[in-house]
């Protein structure tokens, strides 16, 4: 079982929770949580899970998703750069703050 200080209870308000098992409603990942004061059930969606797709430039560049630094840069277009991270396939974009400070 896993504890987490999340979201409260609708009931009695009450920030402790066990989490009882996670399952995808309407595509979306939802979690099914037990209130560990009052017991009772209730559905919480957990933050969004998807990544930043921007991330400042000054090298080294991480990927936001799995935090490789095997990435690769597919276009420049200043201050933005396209990245492809090898490890995971992940797209995402860079922006140069020294060139985004310019305009
Ligand atoms: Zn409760
Ligand atoms: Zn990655």
């Amino acid at each position: 079982m896993q504890k987490i200080e999340g979201p409260a209870c609708p009931k009695c308000g009450c920030m402790e929770s066990t989490l009882v098992r996670r399952c995808t409603e309407w595509g979306k990942p939802t979690e099914r949580r037990r209130c560990d004061h009052c017991r009772r059930v209730f559905t919480v969606q957990p933050p969004d899970p998807e990544p930043r797709k921007m991330v400042d430039y000054p090298l080294p560049i991480a990927c936001p998703r799995c935090d490789s630094y095997s990435v690769e840069t597919v276009t420049t277009r200043l201050p933005l750069r396209s990245h492809k991270c090898r490890d995971c396939g992940w797209s995402f974009q860079s922006v140069d703050r020294r060139h985004a400070a310019k305009s």
